[in-house]
Order: C-alpha cells, then structure tokens, then sequence
C-alpha cells in the first residue's frame, strides 16, 4: 500500500464523529464522490461511487446511523479498466428529501414542502470541531499525498471549485496556505512542506501517517544537522538557536523509535525538560533539573542525548536502505 493509502485507511477507521461533524464529512464526500440523480415526477436519488470499500461502508454508516436512511449498495465491475470494481451506495425514495435537506440541497417552500437548490452541497462550516471533518472528507473523497521519501505534498483535485474554496478557507485558519494550479483542466490545491502535510495529516486525525512522516523528516534533519555540526562557529546566536532545535529533534527521534524510558534517569529527566522547555538555555534547563545541575552537566547530558539520536538515526538510515533500492 502507498503512503496515501495508508493514510485514507486510518482515516477511514476513525470513529464517527459528533453529528455536525459527520454532515460536514458527508458533505464533502459528496462534493467529490456524490451525483444526483433526477427520476422524474420530482423525485430525486444520491449516489456516491467510490472504489475503496471501506470508504463506501463509511458513507453507509453515516447514512444509516446517524441520518437514519436506508442506502443501498451495490458493486459495478468495470470490464475497461482491468476489472476494477466501484462501490455505488445509493439513496432513493422518501429518504432522498431527507438527505437533499439535511445537506442543504433543498430547502423548505413557503408551504413547508422541500424544494431542490442546489445539485451539490453548498456546506457552511461555522465550528471549529467541523473543520477538520470537512478537510477529512475532502482528502478521501478526491486527495492524496505523496511518500514523503519522494516529497512532501498534499493535494486535493476536484471538478467543484466550491470545495475547493473552503478546503483552502480552512486550511487557511490552521496557518496553512495552499497553492492552486490547473492540472488537464481540474483545479487542484495543494500543500508542499513537511511541516505543513505533517500539520495537515494531524488536522485529519491521520496520527499513524504523522508519526511516519516525522519519523522521516527528523532522520533528514539530523543528517543535515550532522553535516552543519562540521563546521560550527559557537559564539552565533542563530546557531545556538538551532542547537537547542537539534536537541528537541534529537529526543524526539529516540523518544519516537526506542522511547525515552530506554534512557538512565538523569538522561532521561533532561530528555524530558528540553522537549517541555524548546527555547530554555542550558542555565535555564539545569535550574529545573532535581537536583539541580550546572550548564556543563547540561551540555554532557545534551551530548550523550546527541550520540543516541546519531545511533538511532544511522540504525535507520541502514534500514531504509533496502527499501530505496527497490521502490
Ligand atoms: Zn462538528
């Protein structure tokens, strides 16, 4: 499975949400995977048509749980394209009005009787707690994201500019700012960065992909940080700055691949202070120590934390390499 994959089927295992949540992600999935269908007579039908099961017994669940609707679902084998198969779930009937309302498609008349407005959800997300299952409906229902040992980028393509709209409206109000481009006459945004995918994988509640990325992301850091360590010049503020960065990334990546409890106490406590303390100096840090130790007992425990991370980013480097030889 690609990193992408992997990232959807955790998304997809996430428990339903609060109800605005889950009509915020049923919005979004049928932005990108839904249709509407006119049966005459002033009846109308939903379908979505999606290729990952999982993803369709989601929508199902939605639907049925927390809509009380009755969808059917039923498989079309396509013979042109390899035999793929795409779930369509499919809801008709009385239920159509309800859903067609409950998505903001149709509104009531002056009579009270619901009247079609819309083709396609017009969604207002106004909480806080629906932003990131709108986004997590987006993503699945027409997203993808690159293995981060190839890149970083996150994109989301879909035909509905609407979507697009508020996709990058709220990702906006996270600090992250998507880019557009046109890609065979589909709009696409995207993300580029391993702050920012790994900001947007955590919005999702893709906490697993997160934690891969980072894993991949702190290993370059500490080759570079490796690199930049040859040639030093100690009296440089920035510098000193980005010591104390190379720290909090050093006990991350032991604390991510071995755990911190695997260190002595005392390592273990400093470990500790400096991923709760990222801007301390080592003065500041060793005032907070029990007991409390001087700025020289600091730097050796800072080292002897550098070394481990060094071990456990070459243990890494050597396990990786295999799999970069044959992708
Ligand atoms: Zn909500």
């Amino acid at each position: 499975m690609s990193f992408s994959s992997d990232a959807k089927a955790e998304l997809i295992r996430l428990p339903l949400e609060r109800d605005c949540c889950v009509l915020a992600e049923l919005s979004a999935l049928t932005q990108t995977t839904g249709s509407l269908g006119f049966q005459g007579g002033g009846r109308f039908s939903v379908s979505w048509q999606v290729e990952n099961a999982a993803l369709a017994r989601r929508i199902f669940r939605m639907l049925k749980e927390r809509l009380g609707l009755s969808p059917s679902l039923h498989f079309v084998q396509h013979a042109r394209l390899g035999g793929r198969r795409t779930c369509v779930l499919t809801v008709e009937g009385d239920d159509a009005p309800k859903l067609l309302t409950a998505l903001r498609m149709m509104e009531p008349d002056e009579h009270g009787a619901p009247v079609l407005k819309r083709t396609l959800p017009r969604p207002q997300i106004t909480r806080q707690c629906c932003r990131r299952a709108y986004l997590r409906g987006a993503f699945l229902g027409a997203g993808s994201v690159t293995n981060p040992d190839r890149g970083y980028h996150l994109e989301i393509a879909a035909r509905d500019e609407g979507l697009l709209e508020l996709a990058e409206k709220l990702l906006a109000q996270h600090d992250l700012p998507a880019r557009h481009h046109l890609r065979r006459g589909v709009p696409v945004i995207y993300l580029k960065g391993g702050q920012e995918i790994a900001d947007a994988l955590a919005l999702m509640g893709a906490s697993g992909a997160l934690m891969k990325l980072e894993n991949i992301r702190i290993t370059r850091q500490m080759r570079g940080a490796a690199n930049r360590a040859s040639n030093c010049d100690e009296h440089n503020t920035e510098r000193q700055l980005s010591a104390a960065q190379q720290q909090v990334e050093a006990v991350k990546l032991i604390a991510i691949h071995r755990g911190l409890f695997t260190l002595p106490p005392a390592l273990r406590q400093m470990a500790e202070l400096r991923l709760s303390h990222p801007d301390a100096s080592l003065e500041e840090l060793g005032a907070l120590a029990e007991p409390p130790i001087g700025k020289s007992g600091v730097n050796g425990r800072m080292r002897r934390l550098n070394a481990a991370a060094q071990e456990v980013a070459r243990e890494l480097t050597e396990a990786q390499r295999p799999t970069n030889a044959n992708p």
